[in-house]
């Protein structure tokens, strides 16, 4: 007669929806825990945001800034990752569903969905006026660029190609400031040598906010240089102009028409549906509001991080949407399932600001870290050495420093591909 062994206890599932800033540091937290891991994402890869202007504007090849998360993982047994797309979740049940109609049960549920453009309530603007938020995107934006130079150097009719050199960014925040700067640069140091019936140098590049100043979240005289820097490389600024209408041909701001077929946009950013899927509460860009323990109110198994959250712990004021904050969110909620496994209580999130960055143009660039701010060639340094800091391996540094220095040196940008598409793609 057999007798039954007794089975091992099935590991603490933990699973991770989303391999962005937040939820890849959640699970590089998790090493050695006794748990197991489930990593979702609807694309194969992590990608690194801050540097994706870089791919818009033919700087960067979109391998240097993106990495399949299984081989991120390949080191670690405890972590299965998943290629779905996550439509909801069955809290009652513990489950997440998947658009495919399939379901995975979890013990500790961790939302890191990120975040997408916002148009105010104008989403039909969309097609004339794409945003920046995935490799799509960027290569998306990168053929328009493109695309519209090829157009202008094969146009006899004067109107039209003024409208196909007018390059028109709505929204001054650090993307809108980092993409006006290369796109002006591009146009002025670049291409010139490589066209001949056209003068790119006389590329209009328009940067359009509807509020009073750029880069808003910077100290006042750091977003006054900001601008300054722009118009000396040729980008003209509008400020306080909202924009009211974007078309095929056009966009609006401020009641004035401006003739363009390159609108990009880089203005406003709308959460990720997860409060939706909880039917929890939101603020107004659908940040989900969660506990000082990142919980979801009511659901202590759930916790969520990154831009799909809203929360309070920054002196009072909400943190904000980047990546430093999201890896801190990652790491903080790794350390909170470690220790209520040990059965300990944890202290509840802080976080620390490290500082603002964003670079302007090739040798320029703004950094506010409260109390010391630096500008010009300096801080470009310093974005530079972070940037190359922060992105995954070896390689990649290697291959970014080195393209960068090229760019620095020759003006030359190697990415200039229209990908996507033949010569009968009109846009
Ligand atoms: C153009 C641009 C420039 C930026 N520049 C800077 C900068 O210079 N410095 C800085 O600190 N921050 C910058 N940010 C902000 C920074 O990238 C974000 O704050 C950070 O990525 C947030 O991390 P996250 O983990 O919350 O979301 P994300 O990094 O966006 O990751 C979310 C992940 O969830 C996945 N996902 C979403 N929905 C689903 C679903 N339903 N099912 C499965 N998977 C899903 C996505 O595919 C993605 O991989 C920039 C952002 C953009 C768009």
């Amino acid at each position: 007669m057999t007798t039954a062994q007794p089975q091992p206890p099935t590991p603490h599932h933990v699973v991770i929806v989303g391999a962005g800033f937040g939820g890849l540091e959640a699970a590089f937290g998790l090493p050695g825990a006794p748990v197991r891991i489930t990593l979702i994402d609807r694309r194969n890869h992590h990608l690194f945001q801050p540097l994706l202007y870089q791919v818009a504007t033919a700087s960067l090849a979109t391998s240097e800034i993106a990495w399949p998360i299984r081989y991120l993982m390949r080191d670690r047994p405890d972590v299965t990752t998943l290629f779905a797309t996550v439509s909801g979740v069955d809290a009652a049940n513990k489950r997440v569903l998947l658009e495919d109609g399939e379901a995975l049960g979890y013990d500790t549920l961790v939302l890191a969905t990120g975040a997408r453009h916002a148009y105010f309530g104008h989403d039909e603007w969309e097609p004339f006026a794409p945003g920046l938020k995935t490799l799509e995107d960027a290569t998306t934006l990168r053929r328009r660029i493109l695309v519209a130079f090829e157009r202008a150097e094969r146009e006899t009719d004067a109107a039209r190609r003024a409208a196909l050199l007018t390059f028109v960014i709505v929204g001054a925040g650090p993307t809108g400031v980092e993409l006006a700067g290369t796109i002006a640069e591009l146009a002025k140091d670049t291409l010139p040598p490589d066209f001949r019936n056209i003068d790119t140098q006389k590329a209009r590049v328009v940067l359009i906010e509807a509020g009073p100043r750029v880069l808003a979240g910077f100290a006042d005289d750091l977003s006054a240089y900001a601008q300054a820097s722009l118009e000396t490389i040729g980008v003209e600024v509008v400020l306080g102009a909202p924009v009211t209408e974007c078309a095929a041909d056009h966009v609006v701001y401020g009641g004035k028409r401006l003739d363009t077929t390159t609108i990009i946009w880089a203005a406003g950013v709308r959460a990720s549906p997860a409060a939706e899927w909880l039917n929890a509460e939101a603020d107004r860009a659908g940040r989900l509001q969660v506990l000082p323990d990142l919980t979801v109110p009511g659901h202590p198994d759930i916790f969520a991080v990154g831009d799909t959250v809203m929360i309070e712990a920054w002196d009072g004021k909400p943190v904000p949407g980047i990546a430093p904050a999201a890896k801190q969110q990652g790491r903080y909620v790794a350390s909170v399932i470690k220790a209520r496994l040990r059965g300990d209580a944890p202290a509840p999130f802080r976080y620390r600001h490290a500082g603002s960055l964003a670079q302007i143009g090739k040798h320029k660039a703004v950094i506010d870290f409260g109390r010391i701010k630096l500008r010009g060639t300096l801080a470009w340094w310093i974005w530079g050495i972070a940037h190359i800091y922060f992105l995954i391996g070896l390689r990649n540094r290697i291959s970014v420093a080195i393209t960068w220095l090229w760019i620095h040196a020759r003006d030359q940008r190697a990415a200039r591909l229209i990908t996507q598409g033949s010569s009968k793609v009109a846009r």
